[in-house]
């Protein structure tokens, strides 16, 4: 690892040549795949999973949670250093790499100390720049080789989740990648941390070269949401999954929910269709003429709306009449999400561009 080597990455293309996470990694562009349950819990419980996975072959690292982050106090809060042994059995009677996860430099020392090939850091951790210093910070004092996940924050915020990997990136980390466990938000989704899908995209397109893993167990919050979650995942092109399995998971000290038996793991890996990685053809680029064309037309119509809003707003001043007219947005409102269906429009689509749209047309007449 060279310590000195911390340019950003992203634009520069820095990530791109780097070799993904472990060894054992899939070369062929096949998905990674990191399974285990969400906490140790018993030694037995951890060889128990390590050995239902490893038999199932799909997985390439196996993950259990020593130290968990609890939003109260006096719950479950992981069983700590003790685990690491029962880690160190898994790999050694499976060969599995182990990944677990890491919010302290105390945390870093025992994992490194203990062979973990793979750290985490999760998403209360990534949400905290002082806390991601301090673990880089012991990553870089070890010059170690290690591979290292970072979580998403659990605000929907792409700046502190390309912050936290920079700070990685920083400490040196080569063997890097992103995990989208999807995020807190206020509206009611059927999910537990809804995707937001365009977050990790747009780190994607920041960074091409970084691999970015989906953890569809925290998304759905619920085991009936895994397997589809995986599938749009993989349908998206995102490189791997993060999925948490437990033999008994009705039992599971942590995330009970959402933890799935190696069983239906193995099943549903068997399951989920796997798309290529050809990129272009001749029907696809004329399509993608039509798209451009397409777009062209909506920015001069955008650019048109934007004229006439110019001149609505300087008629406003001259009148004394308020910028915001709550009754007119409401009609334009309406009548544009009646009319989506009609166009074979999402009704909420067309509500969330028309409320782009009219806050832009607000803020250009202020
Ligand atoms: C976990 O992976 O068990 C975990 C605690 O995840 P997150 O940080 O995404 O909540
Ligand atoms: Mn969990």
């Amino acid at each position: 690892m060279k310590k000195n080597d911390s340019k950003e990455f992203g634009g520069s293309g820095e990530l791109r040549n780097l070799r993904v996470l472990v060894d054992s990694a899939p070369a062929d562009g096949r998905p990674i795949i990191i399974a285990g349950p969400c906490s140790a819990e018993s030694e037995e419980q951890l060889m128990d999973c390590g050995h239902q996975l490893a038999r199932c072959g799909g997985v390439h690292i196996f993950r259990a949670g020593l130290w968990k982050p609890r939003t109260h106090p006096g719950g479950f809060e992981g069983v700590g250093e003790r685990g690491i042994v029962w880690l160190q059995h898994v790999k050694s009677s499976t060969s599995l790499p182990t990944a677990t996860e890491v919010a302290t430099a105390a945390h870093v020392e025992a994992a490194l100390d203990g062979g973990i090939d793979v750290l985490w850091l999760g998403a209360r951790t990534t949400a905290n720049p002082f806390a991601v210093q301090d673990v880089a910070d012991a990553i870089a004092a070890r010059h170690a080789d290690v591979a290292v996940l970072v979580k998403n924050p659990v605000s929907p915020d792409v700046e502190l989740w390309y912050g936290a990997l920079q700070r990685i990136f920083r400490a040196g980390v080569r063997r890097l990648a992103a995990v989208h466990r999807g995020f807190a938000t206020a509206s009611n989704t059927p999910y537990r941390n809804a995707p937001l899908w365009q977050i990790p995209i747009e780190l994607k397109r920041r960074c091409p070269g970084l691999p970015i893993l989906v953890d569809p167990s925290h998304i759905g919050g619920q085991r009936d949401m895994v397997a589809s979650l995986s599938q749009q995942a993989l349908d998206m092109g995102f490189d791997g999954l993060m999925i948490e399995s437990h033999p008994t998971p009705d039992t599971a000290l942590s995330d009970s929910a959402q933890q799935i038996t190696p069983s239906t793991l193995m099943q549903m890996l068997s399951q989920l269709s796997i798309r290529g990685t050809s990129d272009s053809n001749r029907e696809l680029a004329a399509l993608r003429q039509l798209i451009d064309q397409c777009d062209d037309e909506l920015l001069q119509a955008l650019s048109r709306r934007m004229d006439v809003v110019r001149q609505i707003g300087q008629l406003k001043r001259q009148m004394g009449m308020p910028i915001v007219q709550t009754d007119r947005f409401g009609q334009i409102l309406d009548k544009r999400i009646a009319q989506a269906e009609e166009f074979g429009l999402r009704p909420d689509f067309i509500n969330l561009i028309f409320q782009t749209v009219h806050q832009e047309a607000v803020a250009l007449q202020l």
